[in-house]
């Protein structure tokens, strides 16, 4: 079956690793604007050199470059019955692009899942990854600036797709297959069946 989701919650939530699962579980692509981006970045492309500032700082990439990305992306084949939308959209800007691609395209979006994770928590699990990972953005003041547009551009989004009717929220704290597991449930309950 076609599933179109997407999953949203500030920095360091465990979109990334919730994305992965639930990309195989469903068989559909997830796509996540992070890492293309990073890609981009360090294959020194055109799109990764005007990229890098922003990201390095913390700040969202112009929405005209992600648009762009965006769209050349669920334009490929692999997007045409379905996919998981990770760290996109992220501005209200975004999110009129995609549902005017969606209606070009005759679809839309059927389950918008917000990951909610405590801030302290979410700090402290990047101040582990950057030890981990040594993600340039990962650096603690520059995570409080991604907690802060977060908070700031991305967060007004939640209400967008709760009066629409599409949201689910479910509890990023815990077990990573616990969790995996609150999504599956939540995802069942809107009629996405995951399988095991
Ligand atoms: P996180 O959600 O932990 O901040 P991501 O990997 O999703 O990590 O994003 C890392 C960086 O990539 C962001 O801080 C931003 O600079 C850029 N980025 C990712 N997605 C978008 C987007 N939809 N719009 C603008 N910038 C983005």
């Amino acid at each position: 079956m076609s599933a179109r989701l997407l999953l949203i919650g500030p920095p360091g939530a465990g979109k990334g690793t919730q994305a992965a699962r639930l990309r195989d579980m469903l068989r559909v692509p997830a796509i996540s604007t992070g890492d293309i981006f990073r890609q981009n970045v360090r294959e020194e492309t055109p799109l990764g050199v005007k990229a890098k500032a922003y990201m390095d700082a913390g700040d969202n990439v112009p929405d005209s470059l992600t648009n762009d990305l965006v769209r050349d992306r669920l334009e490929q084949a692999d997007c045409a019955s379905g996919f998981l939308l990770d760290g996109y959209p992220r501005t209200l800007d975004q999110v009129a692009y995609l549902d005017s691609f969606l209606a070009e395209h005759d679809t839309a979006m059927d389950v918008v899942v917000e990951l909610v994770a405590d801030p302290d928590v979410v700090v402290e699990r990047l101040r582990q990854r950057a030890l981990d990972q040594g993600r340039s953005d990962d650096d603690e003041s520059v995570v409080r600036h991604r907690l802060e547009i977060y908070r700031q551009q991305t967060a007004p989004l939640i209400g967008v797709y709760e009066e629409r009717g599409l949201l689910v929220k479910v509890d990023g704290i815990g077990e990573i297959d616990e969790v995996t597991g609150r999504i599956a449930s939540a995802l069942a309950e809107r009629g996405v069946v995951v399988a095991g």
